[in-house]
């Protein structure tokens, strides 16, 4: 028996596909690259943006001829999309060939979930609701290495304005800082850790908190580099930069969403912090780890958003001078408090604001990719470059995506490369040395 599965949305999700692959194979199913010869295709979704459901529904109607060419086939949907009681009835509605529509919370039952659609010859739809516990022996198989994913917290309690996630992912609920030790302490050949939340900096692991985690982590594993995502700006604490300054295992990249520049907007959003505040956050935060990187998602037409707030945007790019930026024309969710605003802004105006700040943020990237030129910089390599199969790609430790000659031997291994070029989205460089 063979399984396909097609994620969409954040590295959560990514994570959790993991973890469904993992239930997969140790119910004997092996993993196969392409849909037409699996037996069991799922598709993860993800409910963030508005066009998410367009094209989930659009992919797995697709389906349905696979299915009527082979009746065995089984077909299943999960994830935060499903998540939604409104959306997973409308799903099931309009395609009664799917055979396993299940929610984010009860992935772990999976097995069983299957067991009932054989023997039963039904469809099982399970959406579990509320502040469930957390499932630490479900099997995960990673496809990722050298780079490997480990949650360590899930949920959220923050309710920005705009966002579904606390709605389908539930309060925040942090794994035991003994269990993520143990199960990195299990990753020996990984060479770069991803702590995954939805906002690290509230770990709250039995009274360990998150600069606490990461100084266990340091002393109680051997993983050469260790990255976090996502960082929250209300919740990132002075301790948390001295322990990031302190660790140089721990990279130095930050991930901190600013959203908007304008402190009206911000307030509008529930964000929890002003312009002010996250400015002076940012001064924090370099004046202690010069070398440090910083890379934000930022949303613009929110409802209420004038030309004045997007200005203030825009002057907060100038000002912070991103690496890199994730940008986002604002996307109604039903459910959420944005999505009872009026003061809708206009389709025109978000694109031509979101058009103004990608050119923007492209100029900033491209500058400070250009200021590497001439460095050296220790690179972890990856994978083969999907543009030359004579280079690798790998990033430095601010994230910096890096190609430069090379071949699949290198894969996992550090080298330390001097910077040739450098480009709007990647650098180009050299092997000056070999650092295994
Ligand atoms: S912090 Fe805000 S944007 Fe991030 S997941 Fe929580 S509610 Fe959503």
């Amino acid at each position: 028996m063979k399984y396909h599965i097609i994620t969409y949305g954040c590295q959560m999700n990514e994570h959790e596909s993991e973890k469904i692959a993992g239930i997969l194979e140790s119910l004997g199913f092996e993993a196969s690259k392409s849909k037409e010869q699996a037996d069991f295709i799922l598709f993860n979704t993800c409910c963030v943006r508005e066009n998410a459901e367009h094209k989930t529904f659009g992919n797995v109607g697709a389906l349905k001829k696979l299915k009527d060419e082979n009746s065995s086939l089984m077909v299943a949907v999960c994830g935060c999309m499903m998540q939604q009681q409104s959306v997973a009835q409308k799903l099931a509605e309009t395609f009664p060939f799917v055979d396993l529509i299940f929610g984010t919370h009860n992935i772990h039952t999976l097995a069983d979930m299957i067991g009932d659609c054989i023997l039963n010859k039904q469809r099982v739809v399970s959406i579990q609701e509320g502040d469930l516990s957390i499932h630490e022996d479900v099997p995960v198989t990673r496809h990722s290495w050298p780079l490997a994913s480990v949650n360590i917290m899930y949920g959220c309690n923050n309710f920005c304005t705009y966002c579904i996630v606390p709605y389908v992912r539930g309060r925040e609920k942090s794994r035991s800082a003994k269990e993520i030790v143990q199960e990195i302490q299990g990753l020996k050949e990984y060479r770069e850790i991803m702590l995954l939340g939805q906002n690290v900096n509230s770990y709250n692991g039995g009274g360990v908190d998150f600069a606490g985690l990461l100084e266990t982590i340091c002393a109680q594993t051997d993983v050469p580099r260790i990255r976090f995502m996502t960082s929250h700006p209300k919740d990132l604490s002075d301790r948390l930069i001295d322990v990031i300054a302190s660790q140089p295992r721990i990279c130095r990249h930050i991930h901190l969403p600013v959203q908007s520049g304008s402190s009206n907007i911000l307030a509008a959003m529930n964000r929890g912090y002003t312009r002010e505040q996250y400015l002076e956050l940012v001064r924090k935060i370099r004046k202690r780890i010069p070398d440090i990187a910083l890379t934000t998602d930022i949303i613009v037409g929110f409802p209420g958003e004038t030309d004045a707030d997007f200005a203030d945007t825009m002057s907060l790019l100038q000002e912070v001078k991103y690496d890199s930026a994730f940008t986002f024309v604002y996307s109604r969710r039903n459910g959420t408090k944005a999505a009872e605003m009026e003061n809708e802004v206009g389709k025109a105006v978000q694109k031509e604001r979101i058009m103004k700040l990608v050119a923007l943020q492209n100029t900033i990237t491209e500058q400070k990719n250009k200021c590497y030129e001439g460095k050296t910089v220790r690179v972890l390599a990856e994978g083969i470059s999907t543009r030359d199969q004579g280079h690798v790609c790998g990033r430095t430790g601010s994230g910096k995506m890096v190609n430069f000659a090379g071949n699949k031997d290198m894969i996992g291994k550090f080298f330390d490369v001097e910077i040739t070029e450098g480009k709007k989205t990647t650098l180009f460089g050299r092997i000056t040395q070999e650092q295994g």
